[in-house]
Formats: structure tokens, C-alpha cells, sequence
């Protein structure tokens, strides 16, 4: 995300308005339902403004590039694995680098190389184990 605005965030950052117009970093927290978010500015220590590494700034303030901030902020993705096969066919979550499932399940390459599938938890064929919260 870049700082491009300071209108509707709150006193404290807006007194640092100079230093933090045009920052970059990345939203790290939703606050206060969802009107500010807690940025974390890039950028070495001596750099930032006032030495602060984070920031509480309006959503309307930022500019994010990357999409779908909440779901970055809550559970990790998992891609789909495969045991069985045909109408037996169970779906796994797996995390994206590795080869076994949430439920310990080793998992076999999915039919089409290349592909990855998200893991989705209300699918019929979802694993239970894998599935639950
Ligand atoms: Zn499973």
C-alpha cells in the first residue's frame, strides 16, 4: 500500500503528514471496524518519521495495490490435495510447499501438473479432518 492522503486519519498521524505522505509498506491490522488500518511503513529505522515503524491510517487515505486485504489477515490458504480416486476422491487442505496434508495425510500429485487448486472447506468432498477450524 502507499500513503497518498492523510484527510481522514486521526491527529496523531496527521501531525506527521510531510514525513508520511507517499510511504510505502504493507496493512498489517484492521481497527475500529474497519475505517483505519495499522500500516507498517517500509524503509530502514533511521528513515522513518519519528523512528515509527507503524502507523494507524484511514482506509480512505491508502492506496493498496494487493487485493483482498482481510483475507491476507486471517487463515493461511491451503491448495487442494487429492487421496483416492473417482467417486472415492478425498479433497485435502495441504500448505502450498509441501507434500502432506492438514490431517497428516500424504498426498499425491494432483491429476494435472502444474495446476493448484485452493482448498475449499464446504466442499463435499473435503476431508473433515482437514476442514475443521
Ligand atoms: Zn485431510
Amino acid at each position: 500500500m502507499t500513503i497518498v492522503d492523510l484527510l481522514h486519519s486521526n491527529g496523531r498521524t496527521r501531525a506527521y503528514r510531510d514525513f508520511l505522505l507517499g510511504r510505502s509498506g504493507v496493512v498489517i491490522d484492521i481497527l475500529t471496524y474497519g475505517a483505519n488500518t495499522l500500516v507498517k511503513l517500509d524503509g530502514s529505522h533511521q528513515d522513518l518519521p519519528a523512528g515509527v515503524r507503524r502507523w494507524s491510517v484511514h482506509r480512505d487515505d491508502l492506496a493498496v495495490e494487493a487485493v483482498a486485504i482481510t483475507e491476507e489477515l486471517s487463515a493461511p490458504s491451503y491448495r487442494a490435495g487429492v487421496t483416492g480416486t473417482g467417486s472415492e476422491a478425498v479433497l485435502h487442505a495441504v500448505v502450498l510447499s509441501e507434500s502432506t496434508s492438514l490431517c497428516t495425510e500424504p498426498i499425491g500429485p494432483l491429476p494435472i501438473s502444474g495446476w493448484s487448486l485452493p482448498f475449499i472447506p464446504a466442499s463435499p468432498r473435503a476431508c473433515t479432518r482437514c476442514a475443521a477450524p
